[in-house]
């Protein structure tokens, strides 16, 4: 069977299902195939399910440190095995909300494996074998876990981000290697449940991507929460026995050690899905690993797209459906604006929050902006106070010569709903005279951003 459409997208993670909805809302007629779940990774093995554990994570925090705020709880306890079916039930609902989404606005969704053929062809390898024919393409396959030869994932002892989310049972001994989100994030989790967690990263600090100062403090953090921190320090191998792993490790010494866990959580990063898609039947190339794309997502195959994950970092889902919509707008003949980069905000949701956008201090310094920087410390806002979280501060970076918000760097409560308030400002282009002129709701954490950039010029009120 052949059937014929104006665009198929291969891969229904929240790029895919992101950019069909959008091409049914402009009359399109729209195929998604899709080889798993609807949903993708961010559903089904990434946003969701983490969100959920961390969730109860902090619940589970609240609860055994609650007598500042004049409550005791007695006993607190969990059942691994409900909370991992509470975060597998979160899911699914979400899954089965994709599955509704599609038939409502009339996509036309194949289970299958989805193969490029050329000349604007999908194969699909499926229960049944289709062959679509397409005015557009989009490929929005997405990305799986990076493997390293000295991590020997075995899903028993040496675990990937799937297995970290449904283990059987509290590892005593937990070992993180990696400290980009995905590691810190699952380190929280343990680490707040009760596990003896270590993180390992090669790097000289954590969560690298971040402005050096809110690294510093997550790493303060951390440690001050129980979490080990090795920086500078590299896993070299893993030896799995029935019931632990020794790992072996070049400290930051140099020297090589081994010690035991319990489990292992290699959280190094993720590859691109580009193998077996029929990319050889295309113009399309592959640069560094990821789909090369011009500023509307397009290949260097005619009416072929790429986006999401399989396309660029950040390995963010919000910025995979983004680049959907600009994607479908751009084949049907409008004109989106393409994506700034540095207006894509990323968060973190560990206990405190790390949530940012734009260039950090350093970066800035490095692009030759003259800058001026305000920062705000939490312990001086009146709601951190109120709700006991007072970690954190907001850091913006202003362009001296524009006025113009160039970054903002949070670690604290609630950051990651905060964030957005400095997504919009970016891009309105907002100036240090707007966000000063803005009235902040009180009493709120938000009020620590007006502070901060009212920092810049001396003028902070409340410290
Ligand atoms: C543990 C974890 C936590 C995360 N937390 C966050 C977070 O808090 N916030 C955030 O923004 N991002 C987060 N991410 C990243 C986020 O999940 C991804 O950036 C996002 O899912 C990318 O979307 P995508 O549509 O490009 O690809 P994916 O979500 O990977 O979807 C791709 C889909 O394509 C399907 N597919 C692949 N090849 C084929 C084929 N040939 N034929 C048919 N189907 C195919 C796959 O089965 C999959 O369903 C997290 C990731 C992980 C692993």
């Amino acid at each position: 069977m052949q059937e014929q459409f104006d665009v198929v997208i291969i891969g229904g993670g929240p790029g895919g299902y992101v950019a069909a909805i959008r091409a049914a809302q402009l009359k399109m007629k729209v195929a998604l195939i899709e080889k798993e779940h609807l949903g993708g990774i961010c559903l089904n093995w990434g946003c969701i399910p983490t969100k959920a554990l961390l969730k109860v994570s902090e619940m589970y925090h609240a609860m055994k440190h609650c007598d500042v705020f004049g409550l005791s709880v007695k006993d607190a306890s969990f059942d691994m095995k409900k909370v991992v079916e509470y975060s597998r039930s979160v899911s699914e609902k979400l899954q089965s909300g994709v599955t509704s989404l599609m038939k409502k606005n009339g996509v036309t969704v194949f289970r299958g494996f989805g193969r490029l053929m050329g000349s604007g062809k999908v194969a699909i390898d499926g229960e049944k074998a289709y062959v679509l024919a397409a005015k557009n393409i989009i490929l929005a396959t997405g990305a799986r876990p990076r493997e390293i030869t000295a991590l020997n994932i075995d899903g028993k002892n040496v675990w990937n981000y799937k297995h970290a989310l449904m283990p059987g049972a509290l590892p005593k001994k937990l070992l993180v290697v990696g400290s980009g989100a995905i590691g810190v994030e699952f380190a929280s989790f343990y680490s707040a449940m009760g596990s003896d967690v270590t993180i390992c990263e090669v790097g000289g600090r954590i969560m690298s991507n971040e402005d050096e100062e809110v690294s510093a403090l997550a790493h303060k953090c951390f440690e001050r929460r129980g979490i080990k921190i090795l920086t500078k320090t590299e896993v070299l191998g893993t030896t799995s026995s029935s019931s632990m792993v020794e790992v072996k490790i070049r400290n930051s010494d140099g020297d090589v050690i081994k010690e035991k866990f319990d489990k292992v959580i290699s959280a190094v990063g993720i590859v691109a899905n580009l193998e077996n898609i029929g990319l050889e039947k295309t113009k399309a190339k592959v640069e560094k690993g990821v789909m090369k794309v011009d500023k509307y997502l397009r290949t260097d195959e005619p009416n072929l797209y790429a986006i999401g994950d399989v396309a660029a970092a950040p390995w963010l889902a919000h910025k995979a459906s983004h680049e959907g919509v600009v994607a479908v707008e751009h084949m049907a003949g409008l004109k989106p604006h393409p994506i700034n980069q540095l207006n894509i905000p990323a968060c973190t949701y560990t206990m405190p929050q790390i949530a940012s956008i734009g260039l950090t201090e350093a970066k800035a310094k490095e692009q030759g902006h003259a800058i001026k920087i305000g920062k705000f410390p939490l312990y001086a806002n009146g709601k951190a106070i109120a709700i006991h979280e007072t970690d954190g501060f907001i850091k913006t970076v202003m362009d001296t010569k524009t006025g113009e918000l160039l970054g903002a760097h949070m670690i604290g409560a609630e950051v990651t709903e905060m964030i957005q308030g400095l997504a919009i400002a970016k891009t309105l282009e907002a100036t240090e005279a707007e966000l000063i002129h803005t009235i902040f709701p009180h009493p709120t954490v938000s009020e620590s951003i007006h502070e901060s950039v009212l920092d810049v010029f001396n003028r902070a009120i409340h410290i």
